[in-house]
């Protein structure tokens, strides 16, 4: 089973509908980016999928349905790191990992060794052993980074939604959390949906690109196949007309 399959996919925000009948297919070990203009839906459809919104339309990952999917399932299977995930406060990198493991952790119980070990590997697979004991708040973006996917691979799933995760960077660092997120995807069979902002870099580390916009995914296909004057103009140019009313 393909391990996201979208189909028909509604979504309205404060009554206002936003996505209006999307279908996306992502295979399983498949890296695909939403791309589209600001306030396409790009941030909706990935919290749709993640199972943060009520939605009509149906949703599977890996075969099966979302909504049969507890909360705890859930996690299991897909983990999503937001565009600007909030940092607690005095809260150390350890912790803020371990957190991840919260799926495994059973109700108003303890973290097992096992869990521990979990993080310890993580952190270490993302070069972060040595800002264990940091508070999180201290690090640089780029460092803050590796610790949200540190987070989303410690919980074990096989799905990851980043939404931007690199809008916050600049060029060398985008290159570097990109190039991360590719060799664990390859060194750990995961799946990455992501939305990114900018156009050539999702081209770079996307197999397929998916063109949200008017509330559905107008195009789908290999980073070449979207990235066509023809298409962005479309659907790029046309909203900035409508924005400054000078058509
Ligand atoms: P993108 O990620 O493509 O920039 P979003 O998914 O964040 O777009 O937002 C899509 C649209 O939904 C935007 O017009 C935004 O203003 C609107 N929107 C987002 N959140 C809400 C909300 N809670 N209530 C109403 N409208 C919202
Ligand atoms: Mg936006
Ligand atoms: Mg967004």
């Amino acid at each position: 089973a393909p391990a996201v399959e979208v189909r028909g996919l509604h979504v309205s925000l404060d009554g206002v509908p936003i996505l209006t009948g999307v279908d996306l297919t992502v295979a399983a070990g498949e890296w695909v980016t939403v791309i589209g203009p600001n306030g396409a839906g790009k941030s909706t459809l990935l919290r749709a999928v993640g199972g943060l919104l009520p939605t009509s339309g149906a949703i599977s990952l890996f075969g099966t349905p979302s909504v049969a999917l507890r909360r705890r399932e859930r996690a299991r299977v897909v983990a999503t790191v937001a565009q600007s995930p909030a940092v607690p406060a005095g809260m150390s990198v350890f912790d803020y990992v371990l957190l991840g493991r919260t799926p495994y952790i059973p109700p108003l119980g303890r973290e097992s060794a096992a869990d521990l070990t979990a993080v310890h590997e993580v952190l270490d697979r993302l070069d972060l052993a040595g800002f264990a004991r940091r508070e999180l708040a201290t690090l640089s973006g780029g460092e803050r980074q590796r610790v949200f996917l540190a987070r989303a691979l410690a919980q074990g799933a096989t799905l990851l939604l980043l939404d931007e995760p690199t809008s916050a960077l600049d060029i060398g660092h985008q290159q570097e959390v990109l190039e991360l997120v590719d060799q664990l995807r390859h060194a750990h069979g995961l799946t990455v949906l992501a939305t990114m902002h900018d156009l050539t870099v999702a081209g770079e580390y996307a197999d397929r690109l998916v063109l949200v916009a008017e509330g559905r995914a107008v195009a789908t296909g290999a980073p070449r196949e979207v990235l066509t004057e023809e298409l962005l103009a479309t659907h790029y140019r046309a909203r900035v007309r409508v924005v400054d009313g000078t058509h």
